[in-house]
């Protein structure tokens, strides 16, 4: 009670659920396109908003070729499909990823390989490349942004003639030892699902400098007859590869496109203010003896929205879920990726591959990893208000 008798309201929770607003921007231009009835992309002789996307997102990334599609899933299965690989080829995953990957993988007549994941996030280079061998494509996940050692990975690739496909989905802006994350590999995919940097609702792209996959993904997105005439420099391939692919019809539309192009030149600075704030709520994480921030790899500048943290010191189940429980008391929805029911990145519950392999470190891994969102719009206070939660309730289970 405050002197006067009233209540004081404890500080509310801070909304962490929502997606970033959208531009007003967009606005005149979703306006337009509802006026004109031109929502899709090969309407338009020229200038399209999916085909200005496409320009706008290959300057960005300092890439020669981009195709929009509905979904990163979309750009992923397209990417297997772009390699031309033969029908049950092996496709080596990280076994800590978002069940749209190994469903990628299956879509495309492949079949998933899982790779252990270390209790840092990131791929163990041991079991990499001892399933390397045998391996046709390799696609990484930089789960939750985190970028496994993509030098060693690329080294060990290269040399073994095996492509990389880059799912760089929850990775727009992070950077590897200079280079952009997507540019690493032969194809880098993204996304813009309304939990990613760029919010629009749903949505793909990806990337690539090599000609014979641009042009391959392009016919198999959907460019059918001469529609692919609409995306420059490719005049030559699509040519031969038309009617030859099937069309698996997974273009963007320009609504989606109107809703992206206002946030592209806003990504910087969400890259800045994701990385202060997930310092910020490091540090005072860190400081605990019960939870540990995992060290990102040297090369490594994250572009993060979220905070991932493993329970330190020795926890039993029971108590990891008495930590969510009094985490969610205090407003602060913590989510242990293995501990919550059905969870899509426990490789255990991808049913549809049948028996789960046997993945002694990356389940070790999921059942201590805590997931915990943090959209760049955060306050200072309203981060500091999530730290305490998650210190508190720490302290609370483990005294
Ligand atoms: C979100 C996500 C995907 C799937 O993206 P969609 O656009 O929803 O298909 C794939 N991989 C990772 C790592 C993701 O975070």
């Amino acid at each position: 009670m405050a002197p006067d008798g009233q209540t004081i309201a404890p500080p509310a929770a801070p909304n962490v659920h929502d997606a970033e607003s959208i531009p007003d921007a967009a606005r005149a231009e979703i306006d337009r396109l509802l006026t004109s009835g031109d929502l899709f992309r090969y309407t338009a002789p020229a200038d399209a908003p999916v085909a200005l996307l496409e320009a706008e997102f290959a300057a960005l990334m300092g890439s020669r070729y981009a195709l929009a599609v509905s979904s990163c899933s979309a750009a992923l299965f397209l990417s297997l499909k772009a390699l031309d690989l033969p029908r049950g080829a092996k496709v080596l995953i990280p076994a800590f990823t978002f069940a749209a990957v190994p469903s990628s993988v299956v879509h495309a007549g492949c079949v998933p390989v899982l790779v252990e994941v270390g209790d840092n996030y990131r791929v163990d280079m041991a079991d990499f490349a001892a399933k390397l061998p045998g391996a046709d494509a390799v696609m990484i996940s930089h789960m939750r942004g985190h970028t496994s050692d993509m030098d060693a990975i690329m080294a060990l690739c290269d040399a073994a003639g095996v492509p990389v496909i880059e799912d760089a989905a929850h990775s727009l802006g992070t950077v590897w030892g200079g280079r952009k994350i997507g540019t690493i590999g032969k194809v880098g995919c993204f996304s813009f699902q309304s939990y990613k940097l760029v919010n629009a609702g749903e949505g793909g792209i990806l990337i690539t400098d090599d000609p014979e996959v641009a042009a391959r993904a392009i016919i198999m997105s959907g460019a059918y007859e001469e529609n692919w005439k609409k995306h420059p420099g490719l005049g030559n391939s699509c040519a031969h590869w038309q009617n030859r692919l099937p069309l698996y019809n997974l273009r963007m539309q320009n609504l989606s496109a109107a809703v992206i192009r206002p946030q592209l030149p806003l990504v910087a600075e969400r890259v800045v203010k994701g990385r202060a704030n997930h310092d910020a709520v490091a540090a005072v994480l860190n400081a605990s003896p019960w939870l540990a921030v995992p060290e990102a790899l040297g090369p490594e500048d994250r572009a993060p929205d979220s905070i991932q943290f493993n329970l330190a010191g020795g926890w039993s189940d029971d108590e990891a879920r008495a930590f969510q429980s009094a985490a969610k008391a205090r407003g602060v929805s913590v989510q242990v990726f293995g501990l919550s029911q059905g969870n899509a990145r426990a490789f255990w519950n991808w049913q549809f591959l049948g028996d789960p392999p046997d993945l002694p470190q990356t389940r070790a891994m999921l059942m201590r990893a805590c997931d915990v969102r943090l959209p760049t719009r955060l306050s200072a206070a309203e981060l500091d208000f999530i730290a305490s939660a998650v210190v508190a309730a720490a302290v609370e289970v483990k005294g």
